[in-house]
């Protein structure tokens, strides 16, 4: 691992300002994802600006018919709030099933979303629940957020600061997971809102995706009987040492049935 240098900003703004000094810097919030890259030496920053001394990115909060969750609240704080635990029970849930307690008190929801893998649980809920990221400068629709894999619409220096996850009459994850890591082999979301249903899928493509066809199938029936028989096809999906396209397409239909029952249970 190279030398960099270590900031601890004490606000969102000195953070971003930080940031913009460098000439190479990166944020620093739970380190799960990027110490792994920097001792693999996939990345050299110059600097490393951590987000830990910033107490109110940690902030979850109801506000009307939105849950907001700070960038830096962990997968653990997540898991265990009793405000999404009221508001949004399936977010709650996919929280406590990503990697093991030690990620879970260190990861940040923040962090996950900029790291943007394409394996990684919360991206499901991003895009099932039509959330907003909220950063330092505008709000992105989560439509728009990610962009491919490892890749998402944060420009270099832009902070998350928070994500905004509309209130849904009901939702749930399941998740097939990989034994070693945890991570997604498949994961699937599914939201009931008064407008309609929405399915997100993550570990299956270079990014978590929408599947506009499972949509369509529960927005008149939402149960799992509205599902059988709905064609999922494997062009396109990852296929790996772990699990074949084929095989991942299988999967997303037995993981949305299982989410749906979850869901309506
Ligand atoms: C053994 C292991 C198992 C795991 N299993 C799972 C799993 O099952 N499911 C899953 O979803 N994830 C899993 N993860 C990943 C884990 O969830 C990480 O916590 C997460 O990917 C990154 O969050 P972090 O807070 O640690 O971010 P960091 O590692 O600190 O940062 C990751 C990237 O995001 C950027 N960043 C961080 N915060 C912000 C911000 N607020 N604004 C802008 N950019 C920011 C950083 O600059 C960096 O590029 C696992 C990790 C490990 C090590």
């Amino acid at each position: 691992m190279k030398n960099f240098a270590f900031h601890r900003p004490k606000s969102a703004a000195e953070a971003v300002a930080a940031l913009k000094r460098c000439p190479d810097g990166k944020f620093l919030a739970g380190g799960q994802s990027l110490l792994p890259v920097l001792k693999l030496g996939m990345a050299e920053p110059s600097d490393l600006i951590s987000l830990s001394a910033i107490r109110e990115l940690a902030d979850i909060r109801r506000d009307g018919d939105r849950l907001i969750v700070g960038a830096l609240a962990t997968h653990d704080e997540v898991h265990r709030s009793p405000v999404v635990k009221q508001t949004i029970p399936g977010l709650a849930a996919l929280a406590g099933g990503i990697g093991d307690a030690q990620v879970r008190n260190r990861g940040t929801l923040g962090g996950s979303i900029a790291h943007a893998d394409p394996a990684a649980d919360y991206p499901a809920a991003v895009l099932a629940l039509g959330a907003t990221v909220q950063t330092d400068r505008r709000r992105i629709g989560g439509d728009d957020f990610f962009r491919g894999l490892f890749e998402t619409a944060l420009e270099r220096d832009e902070l998350v600061q928070a994500v905004h996850f509309p209130i849904p009459e009901r939702c749930a994850y399941a998740k097939f997971g990989s034994p070693a890591s945890k991570y997604a082999l498949v994961g699937v979301m599914v939201a009931r809102f008064a407008g309609g249903v929405r399915v997100a899928v993550t570990g299956a493509g270079p990014k978590a995706f929408r599947l506009p066809t499972l949509e369509s199938a529960l927005a008149g029936n939402f149960s799992p009987a509205a599902l059988t028989g709905v064609a999922i096809p494997a062009q396109g999906l990852r296929s790996d040492m772990e699990a074949s396209a084929d095989y991942r397409a299988h999967l997303i239909g037995v993981m949305a049935r299982r989410a749906v029952a979850a869901a309506a249970a």
